[in-house]
């Protein structure tokens, strides 16, 4: 007779009827299949036995001794019955305790042996208390590693450890190898049947170490597969060709391009000489000069007779790139024009007009270029400028206006490489990682709020000297009060502290993009010594003369978007600082905040970021397609993740021998796991 199997429902385990089933239901789990994926959240080790006389205050361990008295129970109150026992086992007595146990009386006979798990306690006397019971011969929870499972409502450990090892038995061998022999050989990795067994109930910590390790590159390894064959089946469209020698644009710039910036060009350039569609990521730190290595891509694409976009996330960022790039672009004859929601509707009219007509070369802009009127002659070059402010979604629009254009994503968060090639995926990465000369580093004190009047005494001196300072506003918790409150009340704080209204601006998220160009403007031409916002100066914007960034609350940022925001100073050639005015003082928010003080290398920042804050905390909610993983953690298996990146990569072209059997297989688990979204060949 046939037993239940992998795919027989969990409703076969003996035990589990309707109810239980349901609540399996609601952690997902239907079939055997399922409940073997359902790894635990952690473990217990239950392998240390100790004798009486080691034991140690707070410590949880088995111990195995003979039973020397018999069970005494005290009614303390109606409802607390305590019952004691003494156990010895030759180097000391250890006295047990149970809190309402009625069954503890008949379980316990005197003068047996059996083993205990539970924790110490050395005061006021050597205790263990409700540790668990077992005969030696016959142990099942102790004496081993225990595996501890997310639950559910109407499921408890026992029971769920229990299904567990009748599942194993049940499909003991019947597991489908899913990895490539050969892969397996090269990397290292146990066979899956092991795999599971000792996922849940390893033997010891290597065996643990074994599973977790090819389970962990499973994941990792089927995910990239999938997202580097979905990228070169977007580079495998066919693309417009673009062979312009940027030499003459590098020569018209009013400085020498670094090492890096030169090195990402050619990247570039070599992406979109190819009939290959380019779709590349250039990540670089605050600074390092990633608008002139857009614009020589812009400037190739023109140079070939395509028209290029090029978006930015805010109006105020837009402007600035439209500005830049007119300068640039004034020696060349080559034509920009700003696109944005601010405009007229006569404006917007002969813009659009120009871009359909291919008068006009290129279209810098906000959202605005997304929008449905707008249409190109000839879209070649897709730009758009930090990332993490635009969905996937959003950069399709936008290259659906062309036929195929390549595509080149800047990014200002600078994230470890291994990291970005699993978060961006289906993109090519090109990393700048060097800042051009003579970039002073920023100052950098974390201090509290007895600092204060001292900090403005500061600020004071530098606006004296001409110096003009961003200030972060602290903003509100409260629902109720809305950003524009919270920078007004700020003002006034500074006000009162002796600061001309006059030379004080606000800009924050809520005012529409004219209002906060217009701030904007006056700021960087020296009218208002002082801005006060919220994070919307995060991104790119440039004023050379400010020199000092205040930044409120500042425990409540993350460490990669403090140093977006101090990028904000340093731009000019006077001395600049970043002063972070924490309102706790506590050590943990001190401790955080000193590692701004020593780094200013943006890359490295991110690197401990991640690893205080973990990768979802780190990109935040605005970062969309993060997967989420059973097993593997992004930030502490980087190691495995360079591993499976060879893999996939070695796998996809064509370099692991396997056969078709195995390569069905992994095509199965991909279109499981995405939803037959991806398909590999
Ligand atoms: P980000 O990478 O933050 O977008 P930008 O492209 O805005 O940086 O460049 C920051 C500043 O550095 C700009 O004023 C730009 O003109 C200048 N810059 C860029 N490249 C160089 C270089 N190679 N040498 C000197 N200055 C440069
Ligand atoms: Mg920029």
């Amino acid at each position: 007779m046939k037993g239940p199997g992998l795919h027989s429902s969990i409703k076969e385990l003996s035990g589990v009827g309707e109810k239980r089933a349901a609540a399996f239901g609601r952690l997902g789990i239907f079939t055997l299949a399922d409940l073997l994926s359902h790894y635990p959240r952690t473990y217990e080790d239950r392998t240390v036995c100790k004798k009486i006389i080691e034991l140690s205050h707070e410590e949880t361990v088995s111990i195995c001794g003979v039973v020397s008295s018999s069970v005494k129970t005290n009614l303390i109150r109606k409802n607390l019955r305590i019952s004691t026992v003494k156990v010895s086992d030759g180097t000391g007595f250890l006295e047990l305790v149970w809190f309402n146990n009625r069954f503890i009386e008949s379980r316990l006979k005197k003068g047996e042996t059996y083993v205990f798990y539970g924790k110490v306690q050395t005061t006021p006397k050597k205790q263990m208390h409700s540790p668990i019971v077992e005969l030696p011969t016959q142990q099942k929870q102790i004496g081993r590693i225990m595996p501890i499972y997310p639950l559910t409502e109407g499921l408890t450990e026992t029971f769920v450890t229990d299904c567990m090892q009748k599942a194993l038995t049940a499909c003991r061998g019947q597991i489908k190898e899913t990895l490539p022999a050969k892969l397996r050989t090269a990397f290292q990795l146990c066979e899956i049947n092991y795999a599971i067994e000792n996922i849940h109930f390893p033997t010891d910590a290597e065996a643990y170490r074994l599973a977790r390790r090819r389970l962990a590159f499973e994941e990792l390894f089927l995910f990239q597969t999938a997202l580097f064959s979905l990228k070169k089946r977007q580079n495998d469209c066919k693309a417009p060709q673009m062979q312009a020698e940027i030499e003459p644009f590098l020569t018209s710039l009013p400085f020498e391009p670094t090492g890096a910036q030169r090195r990402v060009m050619g990247e570039i350039a070599k992406d979109i000489a190819s009939s290959n569609v380019m779709n590349r990521l250039v990540c670089g730190d605050v600074g390092s000069g990633k608008t002139v290595v857009a614009a020589a891509a812009v400037y190739a694409a023109a140079r070939s007779g395509f028209q290029a976009a090029f978006m930015a996330p805010t109006e105020i960022l837009a402007v600035q790139h439209y500005n830049n790039l007119k300068k640039l672009f004034a020696p060349h004859n080559i034509t920009v024009e700003l696109l944005v929601g601010s405009l007229s509707a006569k404006q917007k009219r002969e813009i659009l007009g120009r871009l359909k007509d291919g008068t006009t070369h290129i279209a810098v802009g906000t959202h605005a270029l997304l929008s449905e009127d707008v249409g190109f002659k000839k879209l070649g070059l897709v730009v758009t400028d930090e990332q993490h402010r635009f969905g996937v979604e959003q950069r399709k629009l936008l290259t659906e206006k062309g036929e195929n254009p390549h595509v080149l994503v800047m990014s200002a968060t600078p994230i470890p490489r291994t990291l970005a090639l699993i978060i961006y995926g289906d993109l090519d990465i090109s990393m700048i990682d060097e800042l051009p000369p003579g970039r002073q580093k920023i100052d950098t004190f974390a201090v509290d709020e007895s600092y204060r009047k001292r900090i403005y005494d500061f600020l004071k001196k530098e606006m004296a000297q001409g110096r003009q300072a961003y200030i972060v506003c602290p903003l509100v918790e409260d629902s109720e009060v809305t950003e524009l409150e919270s920078v007004t009340a700020y003002i006034e704080k500074l006000t009162k502290n002796g600061f001309a209204p006059a030379s004080v601006g606000m800009v924050h998220g809520k005012m529409k993009g004219a209002e906060k160009d217009a701030v904007m403007t006056r700021f960087k031409k020296g009218e208002l010594s002082v801005l006060v916002a919220t994070t919307v100066i995060e991104v790119g914007v440039d004023v050379p003369n400010a020199t000092i960034m205040l930044i409120e609350n500042a425990e409540r940022f993350g460490l990669s978007q403090l140093h977006q925001l101090r990028g904000r100073v340093g731009r000019g050639s006077h001395k600049s600082y970043c002063i972070l005015l924490a309102q706790s003082s506590g050590e943990t928010a001190m401790a955080r905040l000193s590692v701004m003080k020593r780094e200013s290398d943006g890359f490295k920042i991110a690197e401990e970021d991640l690893k205080q804050r973990g990768p979802g905390e780190f990109f935040g909610t605005r970062q969309h397609g993060l997967p989420a993983f059973r097993i593997a953690n992004l930030f502490s298996d980087m190691e495995l993740l360079a591993q499976t990146t060879t893999a996939a990569r070695d796998f996809l072209a064509g370099k692991v021998l396997c056969s078709t059997d195995e390569k069905q297989q992994i095509s199965k688990k991909i279109d499981a796991l995405f939803n037959n979204r991806v398909t590999i060949s």
